[in-house]
């Protein structure tokens, strides 16, 4: 059976207008390894993620991840379409090892596609060798996320970088940190020195001043 509704979508004010896509799913159900403070600030509980529309597009994406073609679906969409770049995962997260296998062969089969998520599903025994797998395509970005609730990851699969969520102006990061990203209310702080290098510039005033997206910047994708 074939579907009528794109799987995904084009581009947002972060990532940029056009070239990149992604595919998403619902907050916190779609979210097994959420942590404490990624619950409390879960930006998909709010904004434009309440809207009706948008509620009822992320559990039809849901709905169609759980089928058994949602593998071959993808992949053709992406072909067709001739997508160069996927987010996985603007809201949710890799929520079962069958469906993290799906999208690692999603990543297989588009060699011509570059793709990259964060997730926090590594902290699930049953999805991390997934994960493991998922990470070593050559075509994958895989960004562990983390932030104080939970610590640093206990393992980061070869292939994986890790992403810290701010949550707190003075708050320690901590070292081994690839990428930071703070909350929006901590975004005109100041930051120390040293964590200069590692803020996401999409979070700079710097970067704001410039219009950086994650189409221009490509940190996190190449
Ligand atoms: S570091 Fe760059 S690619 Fe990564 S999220 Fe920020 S803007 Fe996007």
């Amino acid at each position: 059976m074939g579907t009528i509704r794109p799987l995904l979508v084009n581009g947002n004010e972060k990532l940029g207008s056009a070239s990149i896509w992604h595919f998403d799913l619902p907050p916190i159900r779609a979210c097994p390894g959420r942590s404490e403070e990624c619950e409390a600030h879960c930006y998909g509980l709010r904004g434009r993620y309440v809207f009706p529309q948008v509620k009822e597009r992320l559990e039809w994406c849901f709905e169609m991840s759980k089928r058994k073609d949602f593998t071959r679906l993808l992949a053709d969409e992406i072909y067709r379409k001739g997508i160069l770049v996927v987010r996985f995962h603007v809201v949710g997260d890799l929520y079962s090892p069958g469906y993290a296998e799906k999208v690692r062969q999603v990543v297989e089969q588009s060699s011509h596609c570059t793709f990259f998520l964060y997730t926090r599903s590594y902290t699930v025994p049953a999805i991390l060798p997934v994960i493991r797998d998922l990470a070593k395509l050559p075509n994958m970005s895989v960004w562990l996320s983390a932030d104080r609730s939970m610590g640093l990851p206990c393992e980061v699969p070869e292939g994986c970088r890790v992403a810290w969520m701010m949550v707190e102006e003075n708050e320690t990061v901590p070292e081994g940190v690839d990428l930071l990203f703070r909350l929006r209310e901590l975004r005109k702080k100041p930051l120390p020195l040293p964590l200069l290098p590692v803020i996401c510039p999409t979070e700079t005033p710097e970067g704001k001043r410039v219009g950086t997206s994650c189409a221009t910047c490509k940190r996190c994708w190449k």
